[in-house]
């Protein structure tokens, strides 16, 4: 049964004006999951203006945090409520497996419950210690208020948490805002949109639009009435959103981007452990995750023992459909994105990487239809080659030999990205002293991909500007505001040598 959803503008959903619909395939098998309205640049402009008289109203920012953190509970008890159905359309739009799926309605959940529950301590007034000398006898407080009406660009590979992180923190901190779903995996988010409605926001707070990219995507990033723009995506259209924000109204930014992260074993490693680690970093979600282990370091003398050790491993997993709750590993999103993965793993074996597992198609009634990439492990890989350089968003790992601590930590600090990494090691200080000397926003020891709404999330260098989740992520969707009050008992007496003769009576 084909799901069809429709925008969600004003509080109203529509079918949209353009009679041309976008199409939603399922990765897996190449039919048809559903479709959603292409929006128009009209459309654009209504929920742009529906989400900014909202705010300008205060319908929103106007209540207490405990009525807008009521309103998150609300729609987190939605969610939950929705839970079989967002599963499924997770599954068959982007090709996420059984246990991905749950884990991102879940983290959805968890996001909008632990936002409500930061808006129960103030965060929003705090008095500055007194300073007497400093401070000129006067009572200063930091407030924090909403920035206004964001946009939320959203990508299709983890595109209803990666929304909600965007979302909750904008809610909860009195904003309204414009949400654009990926158009390869709009559906989940466009039933999330069900969910905030049951949830009975006022109207115009919380908007959706699905369509292009380019058209939708750009005209919200170069809106004059919007006043943050919140990217997740590629670092190159990350740089097209920033200054497209910059050149229209100087929006405020924050972008989440790509990246090439290093997962080292350390010398003292549990092998067991690290090895199960190492391919759960690179293939969770078939490798399309932002901050995949992609490029795995280990020591020189366990080289070859931990290539076999992967390899075995990887050739047990199960991959195929990932509906079945067995199933390890998925297709990947699209021809372009399968036909892109191939492009590097032919280019690696041009550039003298070693091949040991993967490169080959699949073969099986499963495999004829839809997009899928075999496990790819690339042994003998230098740092300067493409492979290693470069995000390529499917499950292909370079395993790069080290012979130093500290040439480890220089190869992993050796890449324009900076957004996770993981450290292997018995020994925690020494895990802990590697970590900190990586130039990435997220370190895992002896763990990987655990993301929790508690700690903020972020890139540094090319992967991105900002942080989401965390406290750091509800302060990103407010304005700090200084109010000064003047407490001095001679407040006449400081204007006279500005004003001289006048100030004399
Ligand atoms: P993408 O950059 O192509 O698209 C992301 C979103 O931006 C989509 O909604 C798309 O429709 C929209 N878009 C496309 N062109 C646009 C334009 N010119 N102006 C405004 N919006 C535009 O990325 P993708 O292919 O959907 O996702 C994969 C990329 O996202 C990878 O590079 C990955 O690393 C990155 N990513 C980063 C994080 C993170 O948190 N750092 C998380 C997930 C994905």
């Amino acid at each position: 049964m084909s799901k069809d959803y429709d925008l969600y503008i004003n509080g109203q959903f529509s079918k949209g004006e353009n009679e041309a619909r976008l199409t939603v395939i399922n990765p897996s098998d190449e039919s048809v999951v559903g479709s959603v309205p292409s929006a128009t640049l009209a459309e654009t402009d209504a929920a742009v203006a529906a989400a900014r008289l909202a705010f300008d109203s205060g319908v929103w920012s106007g209540l207490s945090p405990a009525q807008r953190a009521e309103a998150l509970l609300r729609i987190a008890a939605e969610v939950k409520a929705d839970q079989e159905t967002l599963v499924d359309l997770l599954i068959k739009e982007s090709g996420s497996t059984v246990g991905k799926a749950n884990g991102e309605v879940n983290l959805a959940i968890k996001t909008l419950t632990y936002y409500a529950k930061l808006l129960q301590s103030p965060y929003e007034e705090a008095a500055i210690a007194a300073d007497e000398e400093a401070a000129l006898y006067s009572h200063n407080f930091i407030r924090r208020e909403a920035i206004g009406v964001c946009a939320a660009i959203v990508p299709w590979n983890f595109p209803l948490s990666l929304g909600v992180w965007k979302i909750a923190p904008a809610l909860a901190a009195g904003n309204t805002i414009v949400v654009k779903p990926p158009s390869e995996a709009p559906l989940a988010l466009l039933a999330f949109a069900k969910a905030v409605h049951r949830a009975g926001l006022p109207k115009g707070v919380f908007n959706m639009l699905t369509g292009s990219g380019k058209v939708i995507g750009e005209a919200l990033a170069a809106h004059p009435l919007v006043d943050k723009v919140a990217f997740t995506g590629s670092t190159e259209v990350g740089k097209r959103v920033m200054s497209l924000a910059a050149q229209s109204n100087l929006k405020i930014t924050t972008l989440e981007l790509g990246g090439k992260s290093a997962n080292i074993l350390l010398e003292d490693a549990d092998l067991d452990e690290a090895i199960d680690g190492a391919l759960f970093a690179f293939l969770y979600h078939s490798g399309q995750v932002c901050e995949s282990g992609t490029r795995l370091l280990v020591p020189r003398s366990k080289y070859e023992e931990v290539i076999k050790r992967l390899v075995e491993r990887a050739e047990k997993l199960k991959i195929g459909d990932p509906g079945d709750p067995e199933t390890s590993i998925g297709p990947v999103i699209s021809k372009r994105q399968q036909e892109k993965i191939a492009a590097y793993i032919s280019g690696a074996i041009k550039e003298g990487a070693r091949l040991v597992l993967g490169g080959e198609p699949l073969s099986g009634k499963t495999f004829e239809k839809g997009f899928w990439v075999r496990p790819t492990i690339f042994a003998d890989v230098k740092n300067e080659m493409t492979i290693a350089r470069e995000e390529i968003f499917g499950p292909v790992l370079s395993v790069i030999a080290y012979d130093s601590e500290e040439e480890a930590i220089r190869i992993a600090n050796d890449s324009i990205y900076g957004l996770g990494g993981g450290v292997w090691s018995k020994d925690y200080r020494r895990a802990v002293e590697v970590a900190k000397q990586l130039r990435t926003g997220t370190v895992w020891i002896n763990s990987y991909h655990l993301l929790s709404p508690i700690a903020p999330f972020g890139g540094y260098k090319q992967s991105g500007i900002g942080r989401e989740l965390g406290l750091q992520g509800l302060l990103a969707y407010t304005q700090t505001k200084h109010i000064h009050l003047d407490l001095a008992n001679d407040r006449g007496a400081r204007y006279q040598r500005f004003l001289g003769q006048a100030t004399k009576k």
